[in-house]
This record gives C-alpha cells, structure tokens and sequence, in this order.
C-alpha cells in the first residue's frame, strides 16, 4: 500500500541519493535521469509518479504495456521506455508505445526495427544492451559483438543509436558490481573511439545498485522498488 505522501517521499529519497552519488564522483546530477520502472504497477499509481515530477517510465514487457498505455498514452511530455527483452513478433507494436528501446541486442531484432520504424515513418532512439557479467540466464549481447550491433544500427537510418544498457548481477553486496559498470562505461569509450561517434547514454544501475552506477556515470538508472515497494501485487494507491 502506498500514499501519495510515501510516494513523494520515496521520489525525494531517490533523487537525494543520486545526488550524492553525483556529487561524490564529479557528475552534475542533472545528467543522471529516473526511468520510474513501472511494471507491475497499475495505472493510477503511475499517473500520480507523474504528477508528482516522473517523466519517463519503464516497462519490461510489450503485452503490459499495450494493456496500461496502449488506450490511454502518458502526457506528451512523458516518455515510456522498453527496458526488457523485445521479441521480434513483438517489435510492430513496441515501435508505435514505446520512446527508446534500452533491449537491442541481436542483429535480426536490428532489421525488424528498422524495418518497421521505416514504414512507420518515425526514428527510435535505442540503446545495445550488453551482458558485461556474461550471466548464461540474461539476455544481451557479448561485449564482443558489440561493434558487429553498432554497425547495423548506424547503419540503419530509422535507429537513432543512444548508448548503452546493462543488467548487474545480483550479489550479495552492491559494492561487487562496480566493475561491470565501470567495463560497461569502458566499452562505451570504445565504441565512441572506433566508430568516431557520440554514445551519451548508459542505462545502469537499479534499486539495489543505482549509486554505484551514477558513480561510474549512469545516466539513465532504471528504479522500480524503490519507488513503488516490493512487486507482491499490494502495490495499490491509497486515496
Ligand atoms: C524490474 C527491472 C528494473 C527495476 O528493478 P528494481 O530492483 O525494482 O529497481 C530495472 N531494469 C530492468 C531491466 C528490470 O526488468
């Protein structure tokens, strides 16, 4: 259960400690953005996250969205990202709900959007997402094919190339995943290096590990419990 009030203050918490996690490293808070990870949550609790400052969303899978957003879009001011695995059958429908796609990570998912972006005469901004931990469970792709994706998406003119995502594993201390953010910022060097190109965008970093993340320059940290409480189904808005 949760009040509007908890929910502000939840909000404050979270973008306090971004602040600090900034600070700490040299970063101006201001580049640091909340992707307010809505799955599971009903669509009252995410109107009042908007009005109460949110403005860009996550969802991880297409189906929910459709269901929550497909009727009755956000506020146009507002952005619903794709943070989880997108499936190629799925990609006509993610091309029309969704404002970036954090989930690229196969050269035939590449094509399908690229191919359905140019019928619907729009450009998405996409982020490759990359298994730095090489967990065998998560999706992603390896960093070593991670050039071979940059290609095909520059190479595609209806995907505008943003940046990087990744997933850290679960550990018992969010001290321990550090060096995948940090290898995922280096890749991200890299691949600016190689192709001559801007990557402004890391999404990394989640309620357990999101100053960790800033520190090693997230810009985008993806925060679904702390903001919302425990995804147990009792995650209702009380008026
Ligand atoms: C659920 C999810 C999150 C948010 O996780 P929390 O631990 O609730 O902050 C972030 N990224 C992805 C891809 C997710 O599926």
């Amino acid at each position: 259960m949760l009040t509007a009030e908890e929910l502000a203050t939840r909000i404050q918490r979270v973008q306090c400690a971004i602040a600090q996690a900034a600070e700490r490293s040299g970063r101006d808070p201001r580049a640091v953005r909340i992707v307010a990870v809505t799955k599971g949550m009903e669509r009252p609790l995410i109107d009042l996250a908007y009005q109460l400052g949110l403005r860009i969303f996550g969802e991880n899978r297409v189906q929910e969205a459709q269901e929550k957003f497909g009727n009755v879009p956000l506020p146009s001011d507002a952005a619903l990202h794709l943070i989880g695995h997108l499936q190629t059958n799925k990609v006509r429908i993610a091309v029309r709900l969704f404002s970036m796609i954090h989930s690229v990570d196969r050269l035939p998912l590449v094509h399908e959007l690229e191919r359905r972006c140019e019928r619907l005469g729009r450009r998405m901004p996409v982020l490759i997402q990359v298994n730095v931990a090489r967990e065998p469970q998560k999706h992603g792709c390896t960093p070593e094919e991670a050039p071979s994706l940059v290609e095909a998406v520059l190479a595609s003119v209806h995907l505008d190339l943003r940046g990087l995502m990744t997933i850290a594993p679960l550990t018992a201390h969010a001290e321990d995943v550090r060096p995948v953010f940090r290898q995922l910022r280096r890749l991200r060097d890299d691949l600016e290096q190689r192709f001559g190109i801007s990557l402004p965008e890391l999404s990394m970093g989640m309620t357990n590990d999101f100053p960790i993340a800033v520190e090693e320059g997230a810009t985008l940290v993806r925060i679904g419990r702390a903001l919302f409480g425990e995804r147990d189904g009792g995650n209702h808005l009380v008026r």
